[in-house]
């Protein structure tokens, strides 16, 4: 199958290359990628750019109708795309059926609708003799690179708002996990998108990613991905002053006070550092435990992760899939036997189980130092860091000590204790008694090294539009007073 969309229909990448797109469950080949070279980046950015400008004009109404359709085109295929994800992405059905796919219906129902929501400022009289107003513009041509972690809904999150505002796209997925990106953008052809707003590139980061960012045609790079790619992105991207959003990695606290719900917050540790086997930009990694909670919150999530079911995706009993490669699976064992060796007590887990698939055991870990690999750096896999804390300053401040600033979570029956954490946890998002849930009303995106910009929400579609300001002479006089001063 060819893994290339550009100006509406399917093509065979032109590059002298081809990867191999892997089942993580068991190691099993699924396809073969063909790659976009340089001139198909080139023919897809081509493509936008000239579908660009008739889209940028047709009224909001009628691209929240495409939207809509293609939320019902979404609706229809909602098993398939299930399907497809869970077996590219190593994904539990369940978690495909429940989270990703509804996830990226919902989103495309908001986003239909902000399209007809962009806010401007009311026209008025700023100065003499003028009327004043804004007008919001898509930015233009968007290249936007996405990860494999959540592969339809980082494209969602990408794409939606970008042609909502009526910006038309080139999209790199992973080259781990293009399949389902590659049906959305068919889907949005189906849907009556016009060939050219929404094309898909196929290849690795460091040919058709590169190319497609520094491309002059690009107005705009959103990118969601690691903080070590986002770095080399933004650098690459200063030449030609392109704008950025960026979406990078995260290191979330778990902040357990000594009020808090004990039975409720180990089981939303287990679920918010265990969700899509840990590879999550928000899972929770590092759990701060106050002292008289510390001996029994370890002991409740090391139970608790005893009993998680690890076993082949398309099995609804199964709760953890494999990680993304044997590569990233070595690589997050590599973390915690690095951690053992530099004292670290592995509570449970710590191994990966016999068999050809990717998978790894959850693992809970006590004893690691505050400014450990373990603790300071993502290992986005199903590993859960517990640390103790006597004072609530100790203990935010803890939080606090990381160089990411994704999410975080604070556990408490106290209203003030929650407003503090709340106010001083410094993180796009704070949750209060919960830990991973989002939703397609609301921002989501970085403080720190964790990025900026907002994905989802009214907000993203600040991301993706200029604002113009256009004033009018109302005198009718064109010679005007001022014009004098350059003469004096
Ligand atoms: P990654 O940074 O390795 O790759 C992300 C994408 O960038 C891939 O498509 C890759 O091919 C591409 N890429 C790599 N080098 C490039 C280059 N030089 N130029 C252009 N593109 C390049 O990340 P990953 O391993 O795919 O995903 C995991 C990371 O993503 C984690 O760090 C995670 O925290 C982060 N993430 C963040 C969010 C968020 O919302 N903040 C969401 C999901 C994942």
């Amino acid at each position: 199958m060819p893994y290339q969309y550009i100006n509406g229909r399917l093509r065979n990448g032109s590059a002298d290359e081809t990867l191999e797109l892997i089942d993580p469950s068991t190691g099993i080949q699924l396809d073969t990628v063909d790659v976009a070279s340089a001139d198909d980046v080139e023919s897809a950015l081509e493509a936008a750019r000239s579908a660009y400008n008739s889209w940028s004009r047709v009224t909001p109404g009628e691209r929240a109708g495409v939207l809509n359709k293609l939320a019902a085109l979404l609706e229809r295929d909602a098993e398939d795309l299930a399907q497809l994800e869970s077996r590219e992405a190593g994904k539990p059905i369940r978690l495909a059926r429940e989270f990703d796919v509804p996830g990226t219906i919902d989103n495309t129902s908001f986003f239909a609708g902000t399209a007809r929501n962009l806010e401007g400022k009311a026209t008025g009289e700023y100065a003499a003799g003028t009327t004043s107003s804004i007008r919001r513009e898509a930015v233009g041509v968007v290249g936007s690179i996405a990860p494999w972690n959540y592969p339809l809904q980082m494209a969602a999150w990408k794409v939606l708002p970008a042609i909502a505002a009526g910006n038309a796209i080139v999209l790199k997925p992973s080259e781990l996990t293009p399949s389902t990106t590659l049906r959305f953008a068919q889907l949005a052809t189906e849907a009556g998108l016009p060939d050219g707003i929404f094309n898909v590139v196929t290849g690795p980061g460091a040919t058709t990613g590169a190319t497609l960012i520094a491309h002059p045609q690009v107005d705009m790079v959103s990118f969601t991905g690691s903080t070590m790619v986002g770095q080399q992105i933004i650098a690459a991207t200063a030449a030609t002053s392109k704008r950025t959003h960026m979406e990078l990695g995260g290191k979330a606290p778990f902040v357990v006070f000594d009020d808090a719900d004990l039975e409720a917050a180990a089981h939303g540790a287990v679920a918010g550092s265990l969700i899509n086997t840990g590879q999550d930009c928000t899972a929770a990694t590092r759990a701060y435990v106050q002292r008289p909670l510390y001996d029994a919150f370890v002991a409740a999530v090391g139970e608790l992760y005893d009993r998680v079911v690890l076993g082949p995706t398309d099995d609804p009993a199964t709760d953890l899939g494999p990680l993304i490669s044997h590569q990233h699976r070595d690589r997050v064992a590599a973390m915690v036997d690095a951690a053992r060796a530099a004292g670290s007590t592995v509570v449970t887990g710590g191994f990966a189980p016999e068999g050809p698939g990717a998978y790894y055991r959850p693992t809970l870990i006590t004893g690691a130092a505050q400014d450990s690999d373990i603790v300071q750096n993502e290992v986005f896999g199903p590993v859960l860091v517990v640390l103790t804390f006597d004072t609530d300053d100790e203990g935010l401040a803890l939080a606090n000590d990381s160089r990411f600033g994704l999410a975080a979570s604070a556990w408490t029956t106290n209203v003030h204790r929650a407003l503090r954490a709340t106010r001083d946890i410094r993180a796009g998002a704070v949750w209060i008694n919960d830990h991973i849930p989002i939703v397609s009303d609301m921002p989501h995106g970085g403080y720190k090294q964790s990025g900026y910009g907002k994905d989802m929400s009214q907000y993203a579609l600040d991301e993706y539009t200029n604002v113009k300001h256009v004033m009018f002479d109302t005198t009718g006089d064109a010679h005007k007073d001022w014009h004098r001063t350059i003469f004096a």
